[in-house]
């Protein structure tokens, strides 16, 4: 047995909802394993120095920043309506949506100073008064904490205010999107003044982090050229560093194998063969270390 407790960093995780698998799938693929069966509360992971607690997701800032949590994983939209003095330190890639404000399909819209002296249900009202304040409309914020999207049909509202991603919950209310508040992804929050231990196990998480997201968005590609024409293809392949060229067994032709950025992919690939690739192999990276 030891006398010493090691030292924890403590996590507060969404127990339930659209953040609750994202948040645990990046912690599984930073290598951090925990289990978060039988509806517990509290967990601790197994090969990492973390301790997890699992939250409604509104709770999660004010949990950081009473320090009964250390970190936690929440949406921008929520620290946006409830600031707090916390830090958000790192952008998460998951959870994406936008803050909009939507309309009954059958009204008529030419811009935001439509609002002007109408109702505007919103579980957001500052978000939503910061916005039209800058915007020098006057409107009537209405807040509910739920069920948004029925209250211009019930009479309750001219307009909403609230959270989308694919738009399909405002379509099957008979609402259209007109305008976007704010956009927002899940972020991961840190309390102020770690102590120095807590604050080297909070670096090897944003470490990891960063190195899953690198990793998410690059592409490992391989092909195979004719040696006249590596110069052309290593110009179209930017590459960590530089791209690494292999001799085949055939003569005269080489293997090149290099980085791409994901969202060129298509268009690499493209330029690629125009320049007399062949046998193009692009495959997924688990982790990347800069
Ligand atoms: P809890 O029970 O933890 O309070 P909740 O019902 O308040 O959960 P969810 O609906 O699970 O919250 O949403 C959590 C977060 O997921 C939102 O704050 C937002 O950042 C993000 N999100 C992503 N897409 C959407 C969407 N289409 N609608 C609502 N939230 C979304
Ligand atoms: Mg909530």
């Amino acid at each position: 047995m030891s006398f010493f407790r090691v030292m924890k960093l403590k996590l507060a995780l969404q127990r339930s909802g659209r953040l609750a698998s994202g948040s645990t799938e990046l912690l599984h693929k930073c290598g951090i394993r925990f289990s978060n069966g039988m509806g517990k509360l509290r967990t601790e992971a197994v090969d990492f120095p973390l301790e997890i607690f699992f939250l409604r997701d509104d709770d999660i800032p004010d949990y950081v920043a009473d320090g009964v949590a250390d970190v936690g994983i929440v949406g921008e939209n929520v620290l946006a309506e409830a600031p707090k003095p916390i830090d958000a330190i790192e952008k998460l890639g998951f959870g994406r949506c936008r803050l909009s404000i939507a309309v009954p399909r059958a009204a008529e819209y030419s811009g935001v100073s439509d609002f002007e002296g109408k109702r505007v249900a919103t579980s957001y009202p500052n978000v939503l008064g910061r916005y039209f304040a800058s915007s020098g409309v006057a409107a009537d914020i209405h807040e509910i904490s739920g069920s948004v999207e029925i209250a211009p049909s019930i009479g309750l509202a001219d307009a909403v205010c609230d959270l989308v991603s694919s738009g399909s919950t405002l379509f099957s209310n008979g609402l259209r999107e007109v305008e976007t508040v704010m956009e927002s992804e899940a972020v991961l929050i840190a309390r102020r003044a770690l102590d120095a231990e807590r604050e080297a196990i909070l670096d090897k998480l944003v470490f990891r982090i960063r190195s899953v997201s690198a990793a998410s968005s690059n592409r490992y590609i391989l092909l195979n050229a004719p040696e006249g024409k590596v110069n052309e293809i290593i110009a179209i392949l930017p590459g960590m560093k530089s791209p690494t060229v292999v001799q085949l067994a055939e003569p005269g032709w080489v293997s090149v194998h290099s980085v791409i950025a994901e969202q060129d992919f298509w268009e690499v690939v493209d330029n690629l063969k125009m320049a007399g690739a062949e046998g193009i192999l692009v495959l997924s990276i688990d982790q990347m270390i800069r």
